[in-house]
Order: structure tokens, then C-alpha cells, then sequence
């Protein structure tokens, strides 16, 4: 990353920093540090709400603070128990904690409706019995002032009683709404008259058929934030438009000193990626991945089984950082972070992805030798394992060429190569099937005073990865390539984001071959498949059938354009 960039990243870190840390020396709210969490049990998380989650509960624990988990469930309709189950693993997963501060908007109904007809009482609010497009439309647009609602003068008197009939379950829904009475002339389209309360008919997954009426998501935030005392309420830039009227709803609500204070910063969107709960929610109901949890989706049990660390995107989300400048973040860097992070976490193993059958024909067919390998040499302390060596060997197809090109330092008639950690063998002669044109097997012999850490000097070009075919675990592994070919598939609006849905996104290899060691791996555990990439094992996988996704490539392609 350019120089620039970085400082630019580092300023970006500090701006909602350096308000709490400006607030905290102004003794504003006696110093005391409160944010939240708070989303809407509609989805999973995605890698877009790690940002949210890493600078909520960051920003609390930096600075001796409490961060709340609050589920926004103020829609009946769209939610459900399992999201909230997955919400609270994910966030767990990620590394943070709200000890007993679960909270949920519905366990302040009682308090919003209080409000609300306090608000009516003191001729704040009004019952509107328009239709939502009239009322839509009666709005104006910024540069011209909305249309007075026929029923914006009603009486406090005649709007409690309704208010109360509508959640008596008395109207229809849609029949009326509740308005806040603020500015039908403001330049903020949110200030004019915004619907506050709406009838739902649908049961609450946690207060069952007790409410008809339900406070929207602008009438609930904020007050939410004022009753559990958030000092600092950091939520993405399309807010910012809605800031006044939180504003305005505060200082109706409050009775003392203390005010929520909003700070918006910018979304994380990556290339390639689609981050909409409605869009990943469509991918899972019409099977277009196998879940939510499908290694190609950016949601975050996707990038957990894909092998993703929560350090990884840890580290990724500091390096992106926060800024008031709605960008789009190449998904090349969130790749470099799970590479640098498994680069010093994973073991090296060998495993081949597509075998070819080497025989070595000097080597005793009933013996075994026992290869110590390093499982890290950036990490001494994971020590060392025991490979078995013998006269059959799988290597990659394309690690053997019957005519290959000057500077092919693999395997070809004639060629010498190192098989790692064991000893250097030469190509004397294969088998193809004339029909296919397909090479069968590779005869090779082997040179026995070339066995690795006993001093060797003979020095050839090529290094491969090899399997003992005798002692192999047969192994189904699982390649990923970007879910959608273009870069910004929800920046087209006018095609549907189905038609960018890359074909090649998942290719499933069966009959690999992997090193014993692996038969006992369990899921999630995760290796360096030497000259590979990064592995990590399905869930799907057992001692019989191992199944492995690939995690990322080995090659860097966000460390080249750096260069
Ligand atoms: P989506 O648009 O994907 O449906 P959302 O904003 O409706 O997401 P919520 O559950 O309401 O999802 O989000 C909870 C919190 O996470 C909010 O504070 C929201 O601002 C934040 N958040 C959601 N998406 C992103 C993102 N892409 N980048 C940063 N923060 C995000
Ligand atoms: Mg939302």
C-alpha cells in the first residue's frame, strides 16, 4: 500500500476516535464511554457488520467502555430466532463480547408507546388516515415544500383515541398511521411530518399479538440509544441525513443533561461482493449457494468454514479504516490479510490435487521410510512431522511435462527434480495411452545419497510436493473463485445482479490425494497445502471422506500491486 494511502487510512482510523476521545476530556457524560451493536434479526452478518462490530465494541474496550448487543426488532415480518442465535455466535466468533448487555428494541415498546402519546398530548404527533403513496407523495421533494396533511390539525384528543384504537387492532393495516408534526417546508425530506408508527398485524417473535402498532426503525433507534444511556451511536453515512430528526426526537425525549451523540462513517463495500441481507437472502432461498454459510458468501460463518480467521478480518477491517467517503475496498486485500495471518498460523502439508503416479524403480517395493518434515519454518515451535516415503508416489499432473519448454524446471524425461524433504529422482520413462494421449505414469529412479538434511550437495532447480500412493488419504477439495465476474455487481442498476453470477465460482475436485497426517483433521482446521494455498477442512468432511475448501491461493495478487 502506497505511503499516502497509509496515513490517509491512519487519519481516517482517528476522526470518530478523536470525537470520543475530545468528549471524553470535556468531561461530557462524566467521561463515560457507551455504544451499541444493534442489528436487525433479518439476516446474517456479513463482513460489512464486522466493521460496525470492530469499532462498537473497539472503540468501548479502548477506551473503558461498554458496548450493548441490541437486536433492532421492530419488523415482525422479517425476522426471525435463528438469525439472532447466528448474530450472537458471529459476533462471539469475531472475538467480542456484552457479557449480560443483551438488549432487544422490542423490550421498549411499552416505553415508545409512552412516548409517543406524549408526544401526541403536547401536539407533537397525529394520526394520518391517508394511504401510504398519498402521503409518499404529498412529501414534495427538497427543493419544493410538502403538501399539509387534512389531518395534521386533528386534535390531541381525537388522535389519542385513535392512536389507542389503532393498537387495539380496530383498523387495518395501512388504514392509519402516526406522524410526528415537525416541518412540512424542511430542506430534510426526513423532517417533514415522518410516519412514526405503523399497524402490523403479524405476531413478534418476542412479544407475541400484545401490539397492532409498531414504532418505525427512525421513531426506535434513537430513543433506544437514549434508554440504555449510549453515550456514542456509530452507524454508516446514510444516516447522517436522518441525524436531525434523531435529534429532534431527543430533545423531546430528554429530561437532564446527558444526549446519544451520532457519528456516521462510511459503508464497507468490497469488489466482486454483493453485501444487501435482501440480496444474500434471495442467493440462499433460490439455492444458488448451499446457505448462508455457502465459502463463497461474504457473510460471516461463509468466511469462517472458507477458513477465514477472526484475526484475519480483524486486521483487514484496520486496514481499510473509517472515513467520511463512500468507496468500494478491493477484495484482493481481504484475501492478503487471511494470507498473511494463515502464513503464521497454518501448518505445510503436502497434498495433490490432481495425482500423477510416480514409480520409482531403484526403490525396495516393501520398504518405508519415515520423512521428518518441518510443519512451519515461520514458526519453529509447531515442530515436526513424519511423512512416509515409498516406491509409489502421487505428484501433480502439471508438475510432469513430456515436452516442455526451456526453463520448466519440473519433472520431464531427462530432468531431475527434488522431491521435498525426501530425495532427488530422475525421469527415465513414462507410460501414455496413445488413444488419449493421456500420461499414465512416470518412471523414475532416485538418488540415495540425496536424502534432504544429510548434507547433499547435489542442487537441481525444481522442488515439488509428493504423497506416498500406499498411505494417501483420498481427500474431495473445493475451489472458490468471486461469487459474482463483475466488480461492482450492485452498482448495475438496471441488469439484475443474477446475470453476474460467476458459473466458475465453485469447482469440486474428487480423488485428491493427501499426506496420512490429515486423516484425523477435523473442521476448521486449516493447513498450507504446499505450493498450493490455504485449506481448511469442510464441515462435511469425515475420517472416511475428508472434504476441504480452499481458503485462498498462495499468490499475492494485492502484494504485487503494491509494487
Ligand atoms: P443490509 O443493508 O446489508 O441489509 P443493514 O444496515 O440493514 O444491512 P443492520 O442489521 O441494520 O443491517 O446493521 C447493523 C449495523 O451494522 C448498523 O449499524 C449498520 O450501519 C452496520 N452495517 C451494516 N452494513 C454495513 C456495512 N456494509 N459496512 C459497515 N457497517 C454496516
Ligand atoms: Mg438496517
Amino acid at each position: 500500500m502506497a505511503e499516502d494511502k497509509k496515513e490517509e487510512l491512519k487519519l481516517s482510523v482517528s476522526f470518530i476516535e478523536q470525537f470520543i476521545i475530545d468528549d471524553i476530556k470535556e468531561g461530557k457524560n462524566n467521561g463515560r464511554i457507551a455504544t451499541r451493536f444493534p442489528p436487525e434479526p433479518n439476516g446474517y452478518l456479513h463482513i460489512g457488520h464486522a466493521k460496525a462490530i470492530c469499532l462498537d465494541f473497539g472503540m468501548a474496550l479502548k477506551y473503558n467502555g461498554k458496548c450493548n448487543l441490541r437486536f433492532d426488532d421492530t419488523n415482525p415480518v422479517k425476522e426471525e430466532v435463528e438469525y439472532i442465535d447466528s448474530i450472537k455466535e458471529d459476533i462471539r466468533w469475531l472475538g467480542f463480547d456484552w457479557d449480560e448487555r443483551e438488549y432487544y428494541a422490542s423490550d421498549y415498546f411499552g416505553k415508545l408507546f409512552d412516548f409517543a402519546v406524549s408526544l401526541i398530548k403536547k401536539g407533537l404527533a397525529y394520526v394520518d388516515d391517508q394511504p401510504a403513496d398519498v402521503i409518499s407523495a404529498q412529501k414534495g421533494t427538497p427543493s419544493q415544500p410538502g403538501v399539509l396533511s387534512p389531518f395534521r390539525e386533528r386534535p390531541p384528543a381525537e388522535n389519542l383515541d385513535l392512536f389507542y384504537r389503532m393498537n387495539e387492532g380496530e383498523f387495518e393495516e395501512g388504514a392509519r398511521v402516526l406522524r410526528a408534526k415537525i416541518d412540512m417546508t424542511s430542506p430534510n425530506m426526513h423532517m417533514r411530518d415522518p410516519i412514526i408508527y405503523r399497524i402490523i398485524t403479524a405476531p413478534h417473535h418476542r412479544t407475541g399479538e400484545n401490539w397492532k402498532v409498531y414504532p418505525m426503525y427512525d421513531f426506535a433507534h434513537g430513543q433506544s440509544d437514549y434508554f440504555e444511556g449510549i453515550t456514542h451511536s456509530l452507524c454508516t453515512l446514510e444516516f447522517e441525513v436522518h441525524r436531525p430528526l434523531y435529534d429532534w426526537l431527543i430533545d423531546q425525549l430528554k429530561t437532564a443533561e446527558y444526549r446519544p451523540r451520532q457519528i456516521e462513517f462510511n459503508r464497507l463495500n468490497l469488489t466482486y461482493t454483493m453485501m444487501s441481507k435482501r440480496k444474500l437472502l434471495e442467493l440462499v432461498q433460490e439455492k444458488k449457494v448451499s446457505g448462508w454459510d455457502d465459502p463463497r458468501m461474504p457473510t460471516l460463518c461463509g468466511l469462517r468454514r472458507r477458513g477465514y480467521t477472526p484475526e484475519s478480518i480483524r486486521r483487514f477491517i484496520e486496514l481499510i479504516g473509517y472515513t467520511k467517503v463512500e468507496a468500494i475496498n478491493d477484495v484482493s486485500l481481504l484475501e492478503h490479510a487471511v494470507r498473511e495471518d494463515l502464513n503464521i498460523r497454518a501448518p505445510r502439508v503436502f497434498g495433490v490435487l490432481d495425482p500423477l503416479k510416480v514409480i520409482i524403480t531403484n526403490y525396495p517395493a516393501g520398504k518405508v521410510e519415515e520423512m521428518e518434515i518441518l510443519n512451519n519454518p515461520e514458526d519453529e515451535t509447531m515442530a515436526s512431522r513424519k511423512v512416509p516415503f515409498c516406491n509409489e508416489l502421487y505428484i501433480e499432473k502439471d508438475d510432469f511435462m513430456e515436452n516442455p519448454p526451456h526453463k520448466y524446471f519440473r519433472l520431464a524425461p531427462g530432468a531431475e527434480v527434488r522431491l521435498k524433504g525426501a530425495y532427488i529422482i530422475k525421469c527415465e520413462s513414462f507410460k501414455k495411452n496413445e488413444a488419449t494421449g493421456i500420461i499414465e505414469e512416470v518412471y523414475c529412479t532416485y538418488d540415495q545419497s540425496t536424502r534432504s538434511g544429510e548434507g547433499s550437495e547435489k542442487k537441481v532447480k525444481g522442488t515439488l510436493h509428493w504423497v506416498s500412493a500406499k498411505h494417501a488419504a483420498m481427500a474431495e477439495i473445493r475451489l472458490y473463485d468471486r461469487l459474482f465476474d463483475r466488480e461492482d455487481p450492485a452498482g448495475q442498476k438496471d441488469e439484475d445482479y443474477r446475470s453476474f453470477l460467476n458459473p466458475d465460482s465453485l469447482k469440486v475436485l474428487t480423488g485428491c490425494k493427501l499426506e496420512p497426517s490429515l486423516k484425523s483433521a477435523k473442521p476448521l482446521d486449516k493447513f498450507q497445502f504446499q505450493r498450493l494455498g490455504y485449506f481448511c477442512v469442510d464441515y462435511d468432511s469425515t475420517p472416511g471422506h475428508l472434504v476441504f475448501n480452499r481458503t485462498v491461493s498462495l499468490k499475492d495478487t494485492w502484494a504485487k500491486m503494491k509494487k
